[in-house]
C-alpha cells in the first residue's frame, strides 16, 4: 500500500498517511484543524 507525507497547509501538521487516510483527509479535510485540502498537499 502506498504511503503519502499529508503536510497541512494551514497547521503545518505533516502527518504520514495511507491510501484510505488521503482519500479520507481529501473528502474532510486535515484531521487536526479540518481545513480542506487537495492533492497537492500529499507528498509521496
Ligand atoms: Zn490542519
Amino acid at each position: 500500500m502506498n504511503t503519502y507525507e499529508f503536510t497541512c497547509p494551514d497547521c503545518r501538521r505533516a502527518i504520514p498517511v495511507t491510501d484510505p487516510m488521503r482519500e479520507a483527509t481529501l473528502s474532510s479535510g486535515c484531521p487536526v484543524c479540518g481545513r480542506s485540502v487537495s492533492g497537492e498537499h500529499f507528498a509521496v
